[in-house]
């Protein structure tokens, strides 16, 4: 009797195993293998433990016919990220923020104050800006307005940034985050001796450039200063946001980049999918011959608290007072030039509230914009952008990134579920704090965030990326 009993429980047994979650019948879509197919896939705890053609059961059972599960997407560009952002980059598909570009000081002391707090995962590079600008006392926010940004750097100081670098680096900081246009009086061999740094910690520069678009030195000089640097310092690269820095010249900076990838120079860069762009009006950006360096007028300009186009008295008053500004400035055409090609990546560059629609967004955008109405690139191309290439970006130095951006058996269950028929950005310059819409179940480690498309409250399961 118990001999029979056994026998009708052991083949039971070996097919019924319960995993945590099971994601039922949905268009699984994974960069790296090509896979796209439905399949079902099993979550055990913060891991994808299963694949399969076959049923699974699971203590939590979705039904994910005719949605998509693809990796959830790695953001490598979002300033300030925390719980005022996170919601918008859940609703969006995001699973990882990184702030690698502006970076953070002290690193060690940021990261430990989220963990344990966070809806997302998030990571930070060691800022150039913010080491610069508490080195010099500077009196920005954020960003430069006065010391950091007018004046070169004494040896006293030239060291006491080194040092802050060095010391985030060691705290586990992605990498270094200049932003070169914010530090116009940041001398040449100031920037290149960090680059140095970067190589001897073989950790990337996460870069915004000198310049933009068509004016001197404009793009073409700016890029030539950075690559020249990689290539001289053996550190990896990281242009930021190449549509709103090479605007009209977007092709021509493109070119530079596979040039210089062709000739062994490890360079990536990246896009966010709008016409606009974001910054602070007291910033270097905005120092007398900004028109022809932004390819922009006055009524290019939009002030975020009003949503009022600028004019010369307004500018003025406003930049005296300081706050954010938004600049149309770009094309459709270049935006889909960047977004189609298969080197760039997907970023935000959103804020820490959103005052751009990039915050909330970028990736709907993407995906319903961009891949499924204008087919301006697949839906594996954008898919891959955003969630593979920035993990394979970070690989290298961070151990945690080669287990982020797949669906694959023993990744990490970062998830996201959409459906390609419905997902589209809401956010617009009017209305920028509007979720993304289409996003219907988004899991952070096995745990979701999003959940029949709504934000779960009181989950924080994000773990903080660093480089080891
Ligand atoms: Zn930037």
């Amino acid at each position: 009797m118990r001999f029979s009993l056994l026998l009708l429980f052991v083949p039971a047994l070996l097919t019924a195993q319960n995993y945590d979650v099971v994601l039922r019948g949905g268009r699984v879509m994974d960069p790296e293998s090509g896979l796209d197919a439905v399949r079902n896939v099993g979550v055990t705890g913060k891991t994808i433990a299963a694949i399969s053609t076959q049923a699974l059961r699971g203590k939590t059972e979705i039904d994910a016919t005719g949605l998509v599960i693809a990796p959830g997407f790695i953001d490598l560009h979002q300033h300030l990220p925390g719980p005022e952002n996170y919601r918008f980059k859940a609703m969006d598909g995001v699973t990882t923020a990184l702030e690698l570009e502006v970076g953070v000081f002290p690193v060690g002391e940021w990261y430990s104050s989220r963990q344990g707090k966070a809806l997302i995962n998030f990571g930070a590079s060691a800022g150039h800006i913010p080491a610069r600008m508490a080195a010099m006392k500077d009196t920005g926010t954020f960003l430069p307005r006065d010391n950091a940004m007018n004046r070169r750097a004494t040896p006293e100081e030239r060291a006491a940034i080194e040092a802050s670098l060095r010391r985030g680096l060691d705290e586990g900081g992605l990498g270094i985050g200049l932003g070169i246009g914010y530090t116009p009086s940041a001398p040449s061999e100031e920037i290149l001796n960090l680059f140095y740094l970067g190589a001897q910690w073989k950790r990337p520069m996460f870069i915004h450039m000198r310049d933009a678009g068509a004016s001197v030195p404009g793009v073409v000089e700016s890029l030539q200063e950075v690559i020249a640097d990689a290539a001289a310092s053996g550190a990896p690269l990281h242009v930021m946001h190449i549509n709103s820095q090479a605007l009209g010249r977007t092709r021509e900076a493109l070119r530079m980049i596979e040039g210089a990838r062709a000739r062994g120079v490890d360079v990536t860069t990246e896009a966010y999918p709008y016409v606009a762009g974001a910054t602070r009006l007291e910033s270097a950006l905005f120092e007398p011959g900004w028109q022809e360096k932004l390819g922009a007028k006055f009524s290019d300009l939009m002030w975020v608290d009003t949503g009022e186009r600028l004019t010369q008295e307004t500018f003025a008053r406003y930049r005296k007072q300081g706050g954010r500004i938004i600049i149309f400035q770009n094309t459709e055409e270049m935006i889909r030039a960047a977004l189609a090609h298969p080197m760039v990546m997907i970023a935000s560059d959103g804020g820490a509230a959103p005052g751009h629609p990039r915050t909330a967004g970028t990736f709907a955008r993407v995906l319903g914009k961009y891949a499924r109405d204008e087919k301006a690139l697949t839906l594996m191309d954008a898919i891959r952008k955003a969630s593979l290439m920035p993990a394979k970006r970070l690989e290298a130095m961070s151990p945690q990134m080669r287990m982020k951006g797949r669906i694959k058996v023993g990744a990490d269950a970062d998830i996201a579920v959409f459906d390609p028929a419905r997902v589209i950005d809401k956010a617009t310059f009017e209305k920028p704090a509007e979720y993304s819409e289409g996003f219907r179940y988004v899991l952070v480690d096995g745990t979701f965030v999003v959940r029949d498309g709504k934000l779960q409250e009181g989950v924080a399961p994000g773990q903080g990326i660093q480089a080891k």
